[in-house]
């Protein structure tokens, strides 16, 4: 028996190929791409790099099983105790999907550990629980009828993820298509597959009816888009980024496929000088530096009261002296690696254009050691709306701390944005809160709080944030199409 500390160090990995129909099956092109370990930068695995043949066997198998029947007309209660099943075959082996997990995307272990494995068991209970308990309504219309309505499963859903909660976006996706009774093809993102096509195999283990989920793993481009191109496809479910979310929609409207989108954010967190301090500043760190900023509701527009701002930005850059940065598998460790090349280079670019636009960085603001793709938690000053690291989604482990003096003010400026995913504020005046939670143009607002996720509470976006909503009752409608029944007494 390995030792947990070996378990954590040396995941195993085990499955490495497309899921499709039950069967784990190579690329039909053979191909393979490679999967890294961005805290040293070596190659982990080699994944099965599905495309347009691929999509279509996982969608005909999706489709299959989902007019078959088998899935979508089960009791609905045994459809929740395979639900349940997952839950508990992944909770049997937590330690080893949440090293697999930090493997994959370099996140620190005591966060996979902690939050992410245990959020996807949470969320995967939770819609067990709603499996049976999808409810229509009786319509007292005019006339001599009876009328009714059912939610009946939308049909087959493709799903694409991205790479910042790999394991926890998979269940966010999974969890209301299974209760609803849905069948599923997921595209993971190609940086980390490794999480979800390990979940696939647990729940071929639970005992879910092959076909019901399907795992592609590949590029957007080739899979991602055959899978959105594809005419079996019901609905698309994505997370990812707002040009993506573009494409997509402009793809889906071929077909008039429904459309959940979880996008971007440059999300206002609003300090007043009467809040608490201590939480306020403890509360804006990890609003934005949790899992590397990788995050998109990210904290990342620190509206801070001019009467207190000098001192919270004093006590911001002592929490990024002490934050602990580096081998996400050390325990201690609180930031781990970006998540690859890319992400690591567009935020150092990003922070040349703070410096070039005249902010001043005040803390960090270079690449960290000599190897991985680690960043220093980075805080800028001087910072106006207009500038591009107050405008533009960095993702990643940048602060920009702005300033301000009123309410109205406040209002006006947070909701500045294009975007509209989350939003923060700390005082200790409940009118002013109340006031700014109503005023705010923002899917979820945390009041004296930040990051508070909730598989019951919806998630998602206003604005150019998204469509539609995640999590709680709201996730399960987004899964489901109402059909009315009408009959003659
Ligand atoms: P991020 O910057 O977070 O990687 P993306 O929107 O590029 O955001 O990627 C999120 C997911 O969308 C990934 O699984 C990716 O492979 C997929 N994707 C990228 N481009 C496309 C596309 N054209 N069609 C469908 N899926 C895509």
């Amino acid at each position: 028996m390995a030792t947990l500390a070996e378990k954590v160090a040396r995941p195993q990995i085990r499955q490495t190929q497309c899921f499709i129909g039950g069967k784990w099956v190579p690329a039909a092109s053979g191909k393979t791409f490679d999967t890294i370990h961005p805290a040293t930068e070596e190659v982990i695995a080699q994944v099965a790099e599905g495309d347009a043949k691929d999509i279509d066997l996982a969608v005909d198998a999706a489709r299959a099983q989902f007019d078959g029947g088998e899935w979508s007309q089960m009791d609905a209660r045994d459809r929740g105790a395979l639900m349940h099943k997952l839950a508990d075959l992944i909770e049997a082996e937590v330690d080893e999907l949440a090293a697999l997990e930090t493997l994959d995307n370099g996140k620190p272990i005591s966060d996979s550990r902690a939050a992410d494995i245990p959020l996807v068991i949470d969320c995967l209970r939770y819609y067990a629980g709603w499996a049976d308990k999808i409810q229509g309504k009786t319509i007292p219309i005019r006339g001599e009828y009876f009328c009714y309505t059912r939610r009946e499963p939308v049909g087959v859903v493709g799903q694409i993820i991205p790479w910042n909660f790999p394991a926890l976006m998979a269940a966010w996706k999974w969890g209301p298509a299974l209760a609803a009774g849905c069948t599923i093809v997921m595209k993971p993102a190609e940086q980390t597959p490794l999480t979800c096509l390990r979940m696939a195999r647990l729940a071929q283990k639970a005992g879910i009816p092959d076909g019901v989920i399907n795992v592609v793993p590949g590029y957007g481009p080739t899979a991602g888009a055959a899978l959105v191109a594809h005419p079996g496809v019901d609905k698309i479910a994505f997370t990812g980024e707002m040009s993506t979310a573009q494409i997509i929609q402009r793809s889906a409207a071929e077909t008039m496929k429904r459309l959940t989108f979880e996008l971007g954010g440059k999300s206002p967190n609003v300090i007043f000088a009467d809040a608490d301090l201590d939480a306020a500043a403890a509360g804006a760190h990890f609003a934005l530096y949790f899992n590397q900023g990788q995050c998109c509701c990210a904290g990342s527009r620190l509206f801070v009261e001019d009467r207190v701002h000098d001192e919270m930005v004093d006590r911001l850059i002592q929490f990024n002296r002490d934050r602990k940065v580096g081998d996400p598998f050390d325990p201690e460790t609180e930031q781990g690696p970006q998540v690859d090349q890319a992400q690591f280079d567009k935020i150092l670019k990003y922070v040349d254009y703070g410096k070039a636009d005249g902010a001043d960085c005040v803390s960090g603001g270079k690449r960290h050691g000599d190897r991985g793709l680690f960043i220093e938690p980075t805080l800028f000053t001087n910072v106006t709306d207009e500038m591009r690291i107050a405008t533009d989604e960095i993702f990643g482990p940048v602060l920009t701390v702005l300033k301000f003096s009123d309410i109205d003010e406040i209002i006006r400026r947070a909701n500045n944005t294009n975007f509209g995913l989350a939003a923060g504020v700390w005082t200790r005046d409940v009118g002013k809160a109340h006031r700014f939670a109503s005023k705010v143009r923002a899917g979820t607002v945390w009041v004296n709080c930040y990051d508070v996720f909730d598989a019951a509470a919806p998630f998602g976006g206003f604005k150019q944030s998204g469509l539609g909503r995640e999590l709680g009752e709201a996730g399960l409608d987004a899964y489901t199409e109402s059909k009315t029944v009408t009959m003659a007494l």
